[in-house]
């Protein structure tokens, strides 16, 4: 550490285990970042730049020398450059020879270049143990120190030593070093943080999709054919009354698509006789990304619960009372108190709040702060036990809600049923597979083959051995 006053504060003492200096290439945003928490965390820090002199930007108790004469320094130097200028480090060879060459760089693209940039240092500068690490922490969290939410660092390289004095590093920085492998996941690591919430496209562009089919379909139903056929202009139902018929079609059926795939899978599995055979990739697929349906289905039921409580302050639901009631007082009528209307409407509203409720607290159980501190039976109970209570409930809830109307001929405009029927079809599929699945003559042969046992062990020898997550 320099002889001048220091404007940051060592954290660790500097009598207690006395740590290597770690050399730095390049003074950038994320150089000066991690140079800066290095020092904080007790590491003399030098660094090798084309510039090397002192400059404000660069933390003073750091040295700034040139790239060879700070390599000398120290075993370890972090490569704080981005790839494309990596060439001039060939000629360093023989001071970097030995040497652990941390690799931090990102690409602008998934699968930019034919190999890693990892890959790419080691075969510029052979002599060096190239290791992959920090390039999934960015320079801002670095400095700002919100690393909460990602404290993960992926670290690989083919010399174990080298990747254990990295990994090192990484822990005294208060970050969690996560072993990758050899050399060859750096190309994985470096696409990691490229991607776009890969887990999220399937049931985004699901929702999307079925959300243009059911706008339609109510706008054909509700808007146009009262126009057409009563010359009546209904177009203000575009603001909530079509929104609120889409947000519980989408949030009830969403939820059945996240337990249909497990159904299907126990129907496969059933079928082949022995779990050890692959599902379809789409199974698979679908599979992965059934917590990410669920919560856009919460998100769905979430805008429904919304759009519902605003509906007694409508200009067009007060109108309609007022309307109805000034009629009833003009031709001197009352309408007798309808016990079985009363039945419907309070337990539609109340499968609507229970499921609603069991909803809400699957949503939470799947946030992983909540998931990591259940054990795996809990959290089965609650997402397989509680998630088809839920599917029941908020079934149930678009049943009766059609009450006395449903599949009623009256209902049909140009043909088309209610779209809240259509919506109905999946989750009334999935719950009358499900019920058939824990039949005891089913369910019995299904845990045997999920606990190992195959009806034809020829089977899973043709097939590639590669076990299935069993279903929820
Ligand atoms: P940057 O601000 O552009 O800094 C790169 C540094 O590289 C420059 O300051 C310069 O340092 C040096 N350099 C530039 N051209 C050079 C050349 N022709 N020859 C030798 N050295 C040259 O970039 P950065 O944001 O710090 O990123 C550095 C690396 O970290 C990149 O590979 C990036 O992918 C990776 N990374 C960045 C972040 C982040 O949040 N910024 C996060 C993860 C990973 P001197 O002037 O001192 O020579």
């Amino acid at each position: 550490m320099s002889k001048n006053s220091s404007n940051i504060m060592a954290l660790v003492p500097k009598t207690s285990n006395k740590r290597e200096t770690v050399c730095i290439f390049g003074t950038g945003d994320f150089g000066r970042a991690l140079g800066h928490k290095l020092i904080q965390s007790g590491y003399p820090v030098v660094f090798g730049s084309r510039s090397p002199w002192p400059s404000s930007l660069i933390p003073k108790d750091a040295e700034v020398l040139s790239h060879a004469e700070a390599a000398q320094k120290a075993a370890i130097i972090i490569v704080a450059i981005q790839r494309q200028h990596y060439d001039f480090l060939a000629s360093l060879e023989e001071t970097l020879h030995g040497k652990v060459l941390v690799d931090i760089s990102n690409n602008l693209k998934i699968n930019q270049y034919p190999e890693s940039n990892a890959k790419y240092l080691a075969q510029l500068v052979p002599s060096a143990r190239v290791v992959k690490a920090f390039n999934t922490v960015s320079a801002w969290s670095l400095q700002s120190g919100t690393l909460d939410a990602s404290r993960q660092v992926f670290v690989c390289g083919d010399d174990t030593e080298a990747k254990q004095m990295v990994m090192d590093i990484v822990r005294a920085l208060g970050l969690t070093p996560l072993d990758q492998g050899s050399l060859l996941a750096a190309r994985e690591i470096e696409n990691y943080p490229l991607q776009l919430f890969p887990m999220w496209k399937l049931p985004i562009f699901l929702s999307l999709g079925l959300t243009a089919f059911f706008f339609f379909y109510c706008l054909v139903r509700d808007i146009i054919y009262p126009r057409v056929y009563e010359n009546k202009d209904y177009s203000f139902f575009l603001a909530i009354s079509i929104p609120n018929r889409i947000c519980p079609i989408l949030a009830l059926v969403l939820l059945a698509l996240v337990y249909l795939p497990g159904v299907l899978a126990a129907i496969i599995q059933l079928y082949r006789g022995t779990k050890y055979s692959r599902f379809p990739d789409w199974l698979d697929k679908w599979m992965l990304c059934r917590k990410q349906l669920g919560l856009v289905a919460l998100a769905f039921a979430s805008l429904h619960v919304i759009y519902t409580l605003v509906i007694p302050i409508r200009y067009y639901v007060r109108w309609r009372i007022e309307d109805r009631t000034i009629s009833q007082a003009l031709n001197n009528k009352t309408s007798p108190f309808d016990n079985t209307n009363g039945w419907l409407s309070d337990s539609y509203l109340a499968l609507g709040i229970l499921g609603f409720f069991l909803f809400v607290l699957l949503g939470i159980t799947s946030l992983p702060s909540v998931s990591n501190n259940v054990n795996w039976r809990e959290f089965r109970f609650v997402q397989s036990k509680l998630g088809y209570l839920t599917l029941i409930l908020c079934t149930a809830h678009t049943l009766v809600y059609g009450g006395k109307r449903f599949l009623s001929p009256s209902s049909y405009r140009w043909y088309l049923p209610s779209a809240y029927i259509l919506s109905l079809i999946i989750p009334c599929i999935v719950l009358v597979v499900k019920f058939v699945l824990i039949l005891p003559c089913l369910d019995k042969q299904l845990t045997r083959i999920r606990q190992g046992w195959e009806r034809n062990p020829q089977y899973s020898e043709q097939s590639n051995y590669i076990i299935n997550k069993s279903a929820v």
